[in-house]
């Protein structure tokens, strides 16, 4: 069991630099009459209430619960998550990959922040920053290992990076003693991070 540390060394000095930018913008396509700042509010709404991890861990307990449904998620996830009503932007082509004894999954967009909204909601800011962005791909151990995961060295880690086209969701190993567990108890064990990659359960 790995242990949940939130104090990553993680730069967001982007973060307040790039807030004022996005204001800036905003306030630019209002005045212009290109968007409706209260529309902005009801999707960012949308995606910090209703959407969220909530739906992804729903389709990792499934899967673990239904072999048919597992195989079909690792087969065409779009159609598998869509199947449960979790559908929209940035939600396409999703792509599930498993974690196993053999490969830990971990998931990153080193260009941008392209993230399975419909499954995981938005993005946390250290997915966003430069430095998870850059070292992910150059030294995934050692961030794994910034979140507290220590992994066997003969389990392989194999970075997916997310893109415009193909967003990816990490199916978790399913925690020992679980057997009897009903979805619903199932899906409360699911958490973000686990879903990223940077995290175990
Ligand atoms: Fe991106």
């Amino acid at each position: 069991m790995a242990s949940h540390s939130h104090e990553h060394d993680h730069d967001h000095s982007t973060l307040s630099e790039m807030d004022v930018r996005v204001r800036a913008l905003e306030t630019l396509l209002t005045q212009k009459g290109y968007i409706d700042p209260a529309g902005i509010d009801r999707i960012i709404e949308t995606y910090e209430n209703e959407v969220g991890p909530h739906n992804g861990a729903q389709v990792v307990a499934k899967a673990w619960a239904e072999p048919e449904f597992k195989a079909w998620l690792l087969q065409d996830a779009s159609a598998a998550i869509a199947s449960l009503g979790f559908t929209g932007r940035q939600g396409e082509h999703m792509v599930a990959v498993e974690n196993t004894t053999d490969q830990h999954n971990m998931v990153v967009c080193t260009l941008c922040s392209c993230y399975p909204w419909p499954v995981l909601g938005l993005p946390p800011v250290w997915y966003k920053s430069a430095a998870y962005r850059s070292r992910a791909v150059i030294e995934p151990r050692k961030v794994l290992a910034d979140f507290g995961v220590a992994l066997p060295e003969s389990t392989r880690i194999r970075v997916w990076d997310s893109t415009a086209e193909v967003r990816y969701l990490v199916l978790p190993k399913r925690p020992a003693g679980t057997d009897n567990l009903s979805q619903a108890d199932l899906a409360a064990l699911v958490t973000r991070d686990a879903m990223i990659g940077t995290a175990l359960l």
